[in-house]
């Protein structure tokens, strides 16, 4: 055991408060970061791991919600290690504190170690913990901002096939892995995206999912849609919500907010028409 006081963050060198490791900053910090991950995680894997057959529109009265997006937001790598790391930490802090375990739920485990932030801050291994919630908080937040390198496309139409379709965005058709089939990528894309058109997201997720279509302006320029991309259009008037979700955040319909932004690419290519017709009739 150490003798001497400590008087600065381990992590940053501020002034801490007697007897902790950690300052108040460093504190604040990894309560938001746990934050941010306990709204994030969901976006990792919740649209891959329901990846349904493609059934034909309006069969069954659950076909909106089952509807696949088909795009890949998982990060699997990232998911293993944000799994690892926060489980790690909060069997630390259960063994020490003598908690009830917290469900097997990653936003729950993230919360949970929320709640005692101040008192990790104390602990001797509080500085790497803080450390380790960082490190994870931004790999999160990076595999969910960043187009996916290959786009999924569900699972295979074939009679007793499950292949699961992937392709790279801009791949003309793909096989499926299993039995070799082959499809249309722009078509089962728009197949796909119909069926999504009508579940509703919030705004920050629908600003991922629109960036990680993978469009591009004429120019070729990756399309990345800000969350202000759309809180913009809500306060224009020209994206409404449609419904609320449990803490009282507005839903809108991502069929919606598709078409606002394929105006979006129709305009810029308009434009850039324009500016080529001026430049040769210079
Ligand atoms: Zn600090
Ligand atoms: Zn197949």
């Amino acid at each position: 055991m150490s003798t001497e006081n400590t008087t600065t963050c381990r992590r940053c060198a501020r002034p801490v408060a007697d007897g902790a490791h950690c300052c108040t900053p460093c504190v604040h910090q990894t309560e938001e970061n746990l934050d941010s991950i306990a709204e994030d995680v969901d976006d990792l894997d919740v649209t891959l791991t329901r990846q349904d057959r493609v059934t034909a529109p309006g069969s069954g009265r659950h076909a909106t919600d089952e509807a696949p997006l088909p795009i890949n937001l998982r990060a699997s790598d990232v998911g293993h290690r944000l799994r690892n790391t926060l489980t790690t930490w909060a069997r630390v802090i259960i063994d020490e504190r003598g908690f009830q375990e917290p469900d097997d739920d990653l936003a729950e485990i993230a919360r949970f170690i929320r709640g005692v932030t101040g008192w990790i801050a104390r602990q001797e291994w509080g500085p790497e913990c803080f450390d380790d919630i960082g490190r994870v908080a931004v790999d999160l937040a990076r595999a969910i901002d960043t187009p996916p390198p290959m786009i999924a496309l569900g699972t295979c139409d074939a009679d007793d096939c499950d292949g699961e379709l992937r392709a790279h965005p801009e791949a003309p058709w793909t096989k499926c892995p299993a039995c070799r089939t082959a499809y249309d990528v722009a078509k089962r894309r728009d197949q796909l995206l119909a069926r999504a058109d009508q579940r509703r997201f919030g705004a920050a997720r629908l600003a991922r999912i629109l960036t990680a279509l993978g469009d591009r302006y004429p120019d070729g320029r990756l399309i990345i849609r800000p969350e202000k991309w759309i809180t913009n259009r809500v306060q224009w008037g020209k994206l409404r919500p449609v419904d609320r979700d449990q803490r009282g955040r507005p839903l809108y319909r991502l069929g919606d907010a598709r078409r606002l932004h394929d105006l979006d690419i129709q305009q810029a290519i308009l434009k850039a028409a324009k500016s080529a017709e001026k430049e040769t009739a210079a």
